[in-house]
């Protein structure tokens, strides 16, 4: 969506505003100064006109959204402990993970990203509200990543999509809040909470496959798996949160 090359004139235009913007960006920008101004008055702009800047304000929403998520993914790659720790525990196991494999992506059903085996990994920049979101999905989507460089997934059985779900929801840290919360409630539900929340997690997931009936079907099939799934933390030592 947005070339690289762009992004870094932009880049370079926000540290020296004045000297480097260029005439006609000056121009873009009152323009649409103008008609933000005349579509919020009401003033100056017909049917047509609105309609275009409503479409304009759309896309210039979803381009800065597009950006910021690729930004955030870029950033994980570097800095966050858990995405760092999985690409690597990849490139051990002989798998490769480069930034181009995984997509910011708009996304027509409501999720925060998907796994592909030959396409790679989509984030749903749509959907994910912020960049701890972000993080934890694409931690997630790396367990699938890794699973499938280390075994022989086939992802069009049930049971090995299953498998992986438990796994990713599991050990990519999106269950957390739910433990933070037993915690604080002062139970000692907090083992129970999460395999609770990874159960849940993986049932919606599984809902998507092919071969899903029903959720009742996905149910019953995530229980089947989960046990030993669940206890299967490779590549970490134990759920570290
Ligand atoms: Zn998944």
């Amino acid at each position: 969506m947005t070339p690289a090359s762009s992004d870094s004139t932009q880049n370079k235009s926000t540290v020296e505003p004045d000297t480097n913007l260029s005439p006609t960006d000056a121009d873009r920008g009152f323009g649409w100064w103008t008609k933000t101004l005349q579509y919020k008055t009401g003033l100056g702009l017909n049917e047509d006109q609105k309609k275009e800047y409503v479409e304009e304000a759309r896309m210039r929403k979803q381009l800065e959204a597009c950006k910021s998520c690729e930004e955030n993914r870029d950033w994980m790659m570097k800095y966050s402990p858990t995405v760092v720790f999985m690409l690597e525990q990849i490139r051990k196991i002989g798998g490769d993970v480069p930034k181009e494999r995984v997509k910011c992506d708009i996304c027509t059903e409501p999720k925060y990203g998907g796994f592909h085996p030959d396409l790679g990994i989509q984030l749903c920049y749509n959907y994910i509200p912020d960049k701890w979101v972000l993080n934890d999905t694409l931690a997630h989507e790396l367990v699938h990543e890794y699973d499938n460089t280390r075994f022989k997934v086939d992802w069009m059985d049930i049971r090995h999509h299953a498998c992986s779900e438990v796994r990713a929801a599991s050990l990519s840290g999106e269950c957390a809040i739910m433990t933070e919360f037993w915690r604080w409630m002062g139970t000692m539900r907090v083992a129970k909470g999460h395999q609770q929340c990874v159960k849940r997690k993986a049932v919606l997931s599984v809902i998507g496959h092919p071969k899903c009936k029903s959720k009742e079907h996905a149910e019953e099939i995530v229980d089947e798996v989960f046990r030993s799934c669940f206890n299967d933390t490779r590549p970490f030592e134990r759920i570290y949160r």
